[in-house]
């Protein structure tokens, strides 16, 4: 049996399905949690989305029925202990469930990741997917195409084409290939209007975002070599433009906009601790760099979480980290 074929016959097999996703979700992870749950519906199964994070509210207009809860120890105490299968998607380490790791981490039932990181944990009993997809929407995509479990129909194409266009960089990554713009083509045939869904997402953000993004340009630094740019955003800065984290997504790309900068660099500072996103041109894996600091992601986009630090402590380690790689 295939790999998409097992996916199909533990979905026929099972009556209900946990479905999460990680920490500040992007669209990809919404859009595929999202998905899979219209088609798993449509197939008459229980299921549930619940996340640790809410949704952003850039992104609100995917969930469109309101169906993703952010979970709450309290209303979802047996959630874990109710369904057959628990799926992890965009997500390949338990810690990017947070509140939800100790939940999943006691879960009896099935066990599924499906997800295109590298370097999975090894706490799942079937993982799909893989590092060569552009997107975990991608992965559904081809799971739906080879097993035909359902028609691709207008709302799953619109989640799929959010997640794809977002994880591709609106059609420019290195995976931006022609397989990637056929499918693309072939979401569109459902008819989505892909201006509607860029403009959701990239046109409507708050005042206060782009006020915040011109501070943190305003402060950018190069290191001594000039390959790496870095910046930072701190809590009074969030605070005073009325921001939060899912705003700061992407800044670390200007970084990557200067003349020379082989590797970027975003300090964002935590309630208590900071998160940091790397981003890299070429064959620089950020992903080994964030995994020296317990983080990882891909080849050329990867991000750490570190509880209990703040950026001045770190930030001479990571730098110096950071110029191994160069
Ligand atoms: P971003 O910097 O946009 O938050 O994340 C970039 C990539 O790095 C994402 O694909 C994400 O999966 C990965 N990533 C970000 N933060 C973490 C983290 O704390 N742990 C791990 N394992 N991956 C992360
Ligand atoms: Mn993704």
């Amino acid at each position: 049996m295939n790999e998409f074929n097992l996916l199909k016959k533990i979905i026929e097999d099972n009556n209900s399905f946990l479905l999460t996703t990680h920490v500040n979700p992007d669209a990809d992870a919404l859009g595929s949690v999202l998905a899979l749950s219209f088609i798993l519906k449509k197939l008459g199964k229980y299921v549930r989305i619940i996340n640790h994070s809410s949704t952003p509210y850039n992104l609100e207009f995917l969930d469109e029925d309101g169906i993703i809860e952010k979970y709450d120890l309290k209303l979802h105490s047996d959630i874990f202990n109710e369904v057959d299968v628990c799926m992890l998607l965009d997500l390949n380490q338990a810690n990017r469930i947070a509140s939800m790791e100790k939940g999943f981490s006691q879960f009896k039932g099935i066990r599924v990741c499906i997800d295109h990181h590298q370097n999975n944990e090894n706490i799942f009993d079937y993982i799909f997917g893989g590092a060569e997809y552009s997107a975990t929407c991608e992965i559904l995509y081809d799971f739906m195409k080879e097993t035909k479990i359902s028609e691709l129909d207008y709302k799953i194409a619109y989640q799929l084409y959010a997640g794809i266009m977002t994880d591709t960089g609106s059609f420019r990554f290195e995976r931006t290939s022609p397989r990637i713009h056929n499918i693309a083509a072939d979401l569109l045939e459902t008819g989505i209007n892909p201006t509607d869904i860029y403009d959701k997402i990239y046109n409507q953000f708050k005042f206060g975002r782009v006020k915040l993004l011109g501070e943190a340009l305003s402060n950018i630094k190069l290191d001594t070599t000039g390959k790496i740019a870095y910046m930072m955003v701190k809590r009074d800065s969030l605070l005073r433009n009325n921001s939060n984290e899912a705003d700061v997504d992407s800044f670390v790309n200007y970084c990557l906009t200067i003349q020379g900068v082989l590797i970027g660099i975003l300090f964002y500072e935590l309630k208590d601790g900071i998160k940091i996103s790397f981003r890299s041109k070429g064959d620089i894996p950020v992903n080994k760099l964030a995994g020296e600091f317990n983080g990882g992601g891909h080849i050329n986009a990867s991000g750490a979480r570190l509880d209990n630090t703040s950026i001045d402590e770190l930030i001479d380690k990571i730098l110096t980290s950071a110029k191994k790689y160069i």
